[in-house]
């Protein structure tokens, strides 16, 4: 019950020895996947690669990239798992599928021990965090198909009282944090904000009539983002932990521990690579890049050198929870990336900007349009409706933040009245792109 540590041995492990164990996992990893999947035996014999290949974690760069488009077309060639996975359908016990949004979804497989093992890194990050057994946890993300759904089993193997909530209305769901009193939510960073929102509109005293300690957020950056994070602790009075997951890979496989100072990988099951986007090449810690990811041990669909499209910063010093494994900082997606002037431009650096600036809402809407064949960018911002400085004002203090953080500033800044953007419920949708 007291214990630091969900696996001590595990999570504390010294590098030299979790890289012994991530290159005996690796080679049978590679191995396994030549030897059962169509797809990667003809892709590592179209380079030219084996598991002989992999002497060191370093040789993992030999091998090529998998993407998910080439995902996707997997798995159009021969329904409903594809010639990607690595096992029988009659092994496989569950599959969780993408939203469809920017294209056919993508169904991810599990076998039984997959499951299991997924299952057992949710219970360690949940851990991190300060969850027991003497919790009550109410997981409010989607159950249909989306993989974040099962994690809820992470927490009930960890011993906590589980309330599958799943995308409730916000009026249930808050008749259930008053009733209830769970002390532990997961959601996402914008429906933390709205449903926080939401308590305060309908005269809910958060901190006395709710018992809600801790709130686990994934799914936007936003949980990473200092004044976004604080924003939502203050609204609650309650400790925000940030997670990340992937459809692809394990409904969570990061996250913050008490320090929140970066979220911790499963490196025992993840081999991780942050490299730069033009030349491919790995980046050093602290520095951006897409992170890539290899699973180490999962049978129904290995995943070799996956390109998440995440890009994030990492460090593997020792944290000083004393867990050693890499912990990463998530910037953005890079779909949602745009070059303006030369200078790459993440919506999360926005926020973090906006976010910092006392007067405004934090709530903001960024445009995006061609001039002169150029991206070029505007962006609407709340102000409190008590703020003393004249519009004028806030334009220019948001433009010279905006142009000294970032090197470019927005051709326009519109400043609306707390309430005028849209709230979101689950994804913020704060990007509109006009361009094409
Ligand atoms: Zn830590």
């Amino acid at each position: 019950m007291s214990k630091k540590y969900w696996n001590e041995e595990i999570e504390t492990i010294d590098r030299e020895k979790l890289e012994e164990y991530q290159l005996k996992n690796l080679k049978e990893q590679i191995k396994f996947a030549y030897n059962n999947s169509a797809y990667y035996k003809k892709s590592f014999n179209d380079v030219g690669v084996t598991s002989e290949d992999i002497q060191a974690l370093e040789d993992i760069r030999k091998f090529p990239f998998i993407n998910k488009s080439i995902v996707r077309k997997r798995q159009q060639s021969k329904p409903l798992l594809g010639d990607l996975v690595a096992v029988e359908e009659e092994r496989v016990v569950f599959v969780s599928s993408s939203s469809g949004s920017t294209g056919i979804p993508t169904v991810s497989p599990f076998t039984k021990k997959d499951f299991d093992e997924f299952q057992n890194i949710e219970s360690r990050l949940f851990w991190g965090t300060g969850m027991r057994p003497n919790d009550r946890y109410v997981h409010a993300l989607n159950f249909s198909l989306f993989v974040g759904g099962p994690d809820v089993i992470g927490a009930q193997n960890l011993g906590a009282l589980c309330i599958w909530a799943g995308t409730l209305p916000s009026d249930r769901l808050l008749f259930i944090l008053k009733e209830y009193k769970p002390t532990i939510i997961w959601t996402t960073p914008s429906y933390a904000w709205y449903l926080g929102e939401t308590a305060r509109q309908k005269g809910i005293n958060i901190r006395e009539e709710l018992a809600i300690k801790k709130i686990i957020v994934a799914g936007e950056p936003g949980g990473s983002i200092e004044a976004t994070k604080n924003a939502i602790e203050d609204l609650w009075g309650a400790e925000v932990y940030d997670f990340y997951g992937i459809s692809d890979i394990f409904g969570a496989c990061a996250g913050v521990c008490e320090y929140k100072n970066g979220l911790h990988v499963a490196e025992d099951q993840l081999l991780v690579e942050v490299i730069n986007t033009d030349t491919l090449e790995p980046v050093g810690p602290g520095e951006r890049g897409e992170l890539i990811l290899t699973t180490l041990r999962k049978e129904a669909r290995p995943m070799i050198r996956f390109r998440t499209g995440d890009i994030v910063t990492y460090t593997d010093e020792k944290c000083v929870c004393g867990r050693t494994h890499k912990r990463i900082n998530i910037i953005g997606r890079l779909d949602d990336m745009f070059i303006s002037s030369g200078v790459n431009v993440f919506p999360s650096d926005i926020e973090y900007i906006v976010r910092n600036i006392e007067g405004l809402t934090g709530e903001y809407r960024i445009t995006l349009f061609t001039k002169n064949h150029m991206t070029k960018f505007s962006l609407e911002v709340e102000v409190n409706e008590n703020i003393k400085k004249t519009i004028r004002e806030i334009q220019d203090t948001v433009s010279s933040e905006i142009k000294a953080h970032i090197g470019v500033k927005p051709t326009e800044i519109n400043v609306l009245i707390s309430g005028e953007l849209p709230r979101a419920t689950h994804k913020a949708k704060r990007v509109i792109d006009l361009r094409r």
